[in-house]
């Protein structure tokens, strides 16, 4: 992302409906920040800083979903102004945990929530930053992971892709030698359809894995749930752990929906 002019690239930060931990997670790159601080200009990042600069952005990384009308509107003006976009995090890649709103009665949940919910204007669905502009690159997690964060912004700075493989948990269970959780004990993981990147967390202290990633690039759901019932999960169980944080991811959502309809 080297600019023409001769300046140091600009980094941009920006956030929608989100909890703030992706943005955090930039912050908690500890060792890696002052490299990166020494290579870029961090010209708008307001959980870091009160004093945004101007665009262009030659790289803007976006946490959060789309869940009201004005924010469909600024996403528009932050991409016209990005040279490359990337979306951080299960809320801006796949809806988020907001997206629950997508399967119920957004009026409802107002009414249930807020005491005047005439004051609150949102839509009715939450949706991935992807489904509204161009993204150049997705990158997953509940919070992400800060190598594969870190990953991205130097092979940009270096113009060369970056590595961010889109195979699933199970390939990170084996490169660290992590006996696998369904298989030894039956308990029901979500890692054969999950995006790797958080190194299998989950199954090395003997959990399974609940998906805070989405879904890798080949899931085969079909022979998954059935997996997932023999190991204890009803309907019910399957809906929940598919709708939790990546709520609005194709995959993710196509099977949920599945479940409730048979
Ligand atoms: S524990 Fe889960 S992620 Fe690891 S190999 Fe088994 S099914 Fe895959
Ligand atoms: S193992 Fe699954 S639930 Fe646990 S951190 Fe990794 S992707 Fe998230």
């Amino acid at each position: 992302m080297t600019p023409t002019s001769g300046r140091r690239p600009r980094l941009a930060v920006w956030k929608f409906a989100s909890c703030d931990g992706c943005q955090l997670t930039l912050l908690d790159c500890e060792d890696e920040l002052l490299g990166i601080t020494g290579r870029v200009e961090i010209t708008h990042f307001l959980e870091a800083s009160s004093a945004p600069g101007p665009g262009p952005y030659d790289l803007s990384l976006v946490e959060g979903s789309i869940t009201t009308a004005a924010d469909a509107q600024r996403i528009l003006q932050i991409r016209a102004a990005s040279r490359r976009l990337v979306t951080i995090g299960a809320c801006a890649t796949a809806g988020g945990v907001q997206a629950l709103r997508n399967y119920a009665d957004v009026a409802e949940f107002q009414a249930a929530v807020y005491a005047h919910p005439d004051y609150i204007e949102t839509l009715a669905t939450s949706t991935p930053i992807s489904a509204h502009v161009p993204v150049d690159l997705e990158l997953r997690g509940c919070p992400i992971d800060r190598g594969q964060l870190v990953e991205v912004i130097t092979a940009y700075l270096a113009d060369r892709t970056p590595d961010v493989p889109a195979h699933s948990v199970c390939f990170e269970c084996k490169r660290r030698g992590t006996v696998c959780v369904t298989v030894a004990h039956g308990t029901p993981c979500l890692g054969p359809v999950t995006h790797a990147g958080c190194g299998a967390l989950c199954p090395a202290y003997g959990r399974g894995c609940y998906g805070c990633f989405g879904p890798s690039y080949s899931t085969n759901f079909g022979s998954f749930i059935p997996l997932l019932r023999r190991d204890g999960m009803d309907t019910l169980d399957v809906v929940r752990v598919l709708s939790t944080f990546n709520t609005a991811a194709p995959e993710f959502e196509a099977a949920a929906r599945k479940e409730l309809t048979e």
